[in-house]
Formats: structure tokens, sequence, C-alpha cells
């Protein structure tokens, strides 16, 4: 529970340690009690899952990683809180992000950076890099992240983990503090397939207190690994490869490692695929355009009267004056930057030529995964350009940073799911292999994922 046990890694900004065992040795006690109280404990009661600060928590304070929310407790639990509850499994603590969530190496924290175990010279991803570190790290066997373009994904990818951006609505977003919430999605980090898939079974399903949740289950993701894992014969998979994706930008070694990995799954007998998406590249495009927009609007209630950590200024202010001291000191550049972005895209004279064009870019993904799946069962990319970069190279090069999302982005865009499950080693540093499925096809993702990893 203190830094030493953390191994340098800064994974948490809470630990809820004493409040942990003691909910964990509850459920020793009633196993250890027998009969029928025994028998209803939930397969997973027991196992501590670490969970991303922008998660909201009763008990435990709920930050984003923000200045502007520095010691706030929520009064209620996010669904997924009440979930983990109700199956008896511990919250492990809160894990460090990118100030809400904006971001991609966890460097935006107001808190301090997290380290990847691998190499503590360089990032863990982001926004999840607290999620994803923390699991990897054997600090938690679970974690809980969330994904509006990629953070559950990339580091994943970063730290050789398993990391699922489920299907737009397959998990509620009640008390996930919204960051873009056309695009937001809660999902898994977790060390294998297996693990991911039996505490999405656990959050998943659907939320009456949130409109966008699919009001269908999406079956038996424990038995979709279960079909999937130790199979060595592809047979009848089809795999699609996107050709129209430039892969220049790319470490060189990571482009190499995935086109062997092409090569063994189609050596198992899987049928690859080429395949179009020609508007994939675009979608980063519109992401930055559409986010921020999302952006701009839901971080309008940090204004010091409704949500965050009033600022006064000197001698006292009118109303306005206090909203202003206090998102100037409570937000820093990043979520600033998002803001500033989004407001000019919607604003009028403005809105049609960016945010109405980023729509129809958006639409047009769509529409490529659309004709995609139809010739095949999932789609594979790098889960990111390039394996863990260095702690400080990209934190004040924005578009650099942007770029890291290119290939998570799109699912987000098109609402489908995508998992990042460990690819290997390139260079000492682990990489990710994503697959992608249609939308509410998360079981047939975990049975592919099973069988890949
Ligand atoms: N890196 C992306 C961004 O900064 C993804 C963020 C996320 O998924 N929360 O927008």
């Amino acid at each position: 529970a203190d830094a030493a046990s953390d191994r340098g890694v800064r994974a948490f900004l809470h630990v809820n340690a004493e409040e942990a065992l003691a909910d964990a040795a509850e459920v020793d006690r009633i196993r250890a009690a027998g009969g029928t109280e025994a028998e209803s404990l939930h397969p997973l009661a027991g196992v501590p899952v670490a969970v991303k600060d922008n998660i909201v928590t009763v008990g435990q304070p709920t930050t984003a990683a923000s200045m502007m929310l520095d010691g706030w407790m929520s009064p209620y639990d996010a669904t997924v809180v009440t979930r983990l509850r109700q199956a008896r499994m511990p919250i492990l603590g809160k894990t460090n992000l990118d100030e809400f969530a904006m971001g991609g190496s966890t460097e935006h924290s107001a808190f301090g950076i997290t380290r990847n175990p691998w190499d503590g010279d360089r990032v863990p991803g982001g926004s999840g890099g607290g999620s994803a570190a923390a699991v990897a790290a054997f600090l938690a066997p679970l974690a809980l992240g969330s994904d509006t373009g990629g953070s559950i994904r990339e580091p994943a990818a970063f730290t050789g983990t398993v990391g699922m951006k489920p299907t737009y609505g397959a998990v509620s977003r009640h008390g996930v503090i919204a960051m873009a919430s056309s695009l937001d999605q809660v999902g898994p980090a977790a060390r294998t397939v297996a693990d991911a898939a039996a505490l999405q079974q656990v959050i998943g399903g659907h939320d009456p207190l949130d409109s966008t949740s699919l009001p269908e289950a999406l079956g038996d993701l424990g038995a979709a690994v279960a079909a999937g894992s130790g199979r060595s014969n592809l047979a009848g998979l089809r795999v699609g490869v996107i050709t129209d994706q430039p892969m220049e930008g790319y470490h060189p070694g990571l482009r190499e490692a995935f086109e062997q990995r092409v090569a063994q799954l189609r050596e198992a007998g899987a049928e690859i695929v080429e395949v179009s998406c020609p508007h994939f590249s675009a979608a980063l495009g519109a992401y930055y355009l559409i986010m921020p927009s999302e952006v701009s609007s839901n971080l309008a209630r940090f204004d010091g009267v409704r949500y965050g950590n009033r600022v006064v200024p000197d001698g006292g202010g009118t109303i306005e004056q206090v909203m202003a001291a206090t998102r100037a000191e409570g937000f820093g550049d990043e979520v600033k930057r998002r803001i500033i972005l989004g407001t000019y895209a919607l604003s009028a004279g403005y809105y049609d030529a960016y945010y109405g064009s980023a729509q129809k870019v958006r639409t047009l993904v769509q529409r490529d995964f659309a004709e995609a799946f139809e010739q095949v069962d999932v789609l594979l990319t790098p889960a990111s350009p390039h394996p863990a970069f260095p702690l400080g190279e990209q934190v004040d090069d924005p578009l650099a940073m942007y770029l890291n999302d290119y290939t998570t982005i799109p699912a987000n865009l098109a609402g489908v799911p995508g998992v990042s499950v460990p690819g290997g080693l390139v260079d000492g540093l682990p990489w990710g292999l994503q697959l992608m499925a249609p939308a509410r096809e998360d079981a047939r993702l975990y049975e592919v994922g099973a069988a890949v990893e």
C-alpha cells in the first residue's frame, strides 16, 4: 500500500488497502461458513479490482487526475462499481490517468507520472496508464479503464497486457466522468483474455441509468473464451488486414513483427483477407474535432459552482470571474487546449466546416467497417504504431501524442469493440495486436483473442 510496494511504478492515486482487505476477509468468512450464502457467491468474489480514477466511488476520492477535483468524494457509485460490489470484488484503489482521460502517456496527470513496469524510463501509455501498469506490475489482477480513443488498448499494448474496449453501450457509463460521451466506453484491463472476459461479464449488461446502454446482454463471454483458447487450427476464421492503412510511420521492428504474426495466423489455417477501409486514416482528424467538441460541452460543469474546487480571485469577484479563475487554475494545459479547440470547432461560422465535416467522416468510417465485416470475421491491426516511448519525449508535442491513437480511434468512431492482446516483443518492449469485430460481437473478440494470445 505504500510507495515501496508500488515498486516505483506509481500506478495508484489512492490505495484502499484496509477496506479491500476487510471485504476480502468477509468473502473468506462466507466461504468458510459454507451453506447457501457461500454457494451464491460470485465466482470472482474476493478478487480485487483497481479502478481508473475517472470512475466515481463512494468512500474513496475521485479526482480524474485533475486539481479541479482534488479531494472530491462522490456521493454515489458508478454502475460498474456497484456491480463489482454486488459480486463482492474488493476495490483496491484508484489508478492514475491523464487529466480527465485526455492523453496517451499518463504524463498529463496533475498528480505525477506513472512508469512503465517493463522500463521505468518509459511511459505506460494513456490515458489509463495506471490501470495497465497496476496489472502489468502484478499490483492488481484486474483493473477498469475507459476508452474514448484508445485509453484501454494503448496502455495494454505498452505494458504487455490485455485491454478491451467493448461495443459502445455494452458497459454502463453512469458514474464515469464524461470526456466525449458518444465515444466513451468502460472496459477491462487484465493479464489474459480470459480474465478480461470474466471482468466484462461482471460489469456489462443493460443499465437503466445510462440511456445509451444496449438493451440486450452480449452472451456468455467465458464460454467464448473456452471455445477459443488452445485452438491451434484456425481454419474457417477470416481475418481482415487493412490494405490502405499506410504503415510508414510505424516503428520498423513492430511492422515486421506484425507481418510475422499475420503469417503465423495464415499457417494456422486462418484465411487472411486484404480489405479496404479508405477512411481509416481520416478517422484521427475527425476524432480530434468531435472529441474536443464534446469535451468543451462536458467540462462546462467544472465551474466551481456545480463541480470543482472554487477559486475566488483576490479581493473577490463576479460569478464569471470566479468561474474563470476556477477553470484557469483547476485545469491543466491539455484540458484547456481541448476545450478551446472544441469551442472553436462548434462556433457559428465554423460548425459546418469542422464539426459537420468530422461527423461525415465518422459515418464513412462506420460504412468502411460495415463493408469490411461482410468479408471478414475480425480485423487485425497493431494496437499502436510503436512500443512504449521514453518519458518526456512527446509531452510537449501534442500532435505526436495524438498520432499514437491512429489505429485505436476508428473503433471508437464506429462504436465497434476492439481488444489489444500481447503481440510479442520488439526491442525488448511489448507491443499490442488489435482485433476488432462488428458491434455487439464482443464474444467473438474474446473467442478469437483467446485463440491468438
Ligand atoms: N489518447 C486519446 C486522447 O488523448 C485517447 C483518450 C481516451 O481514450 N480517453 O484523446
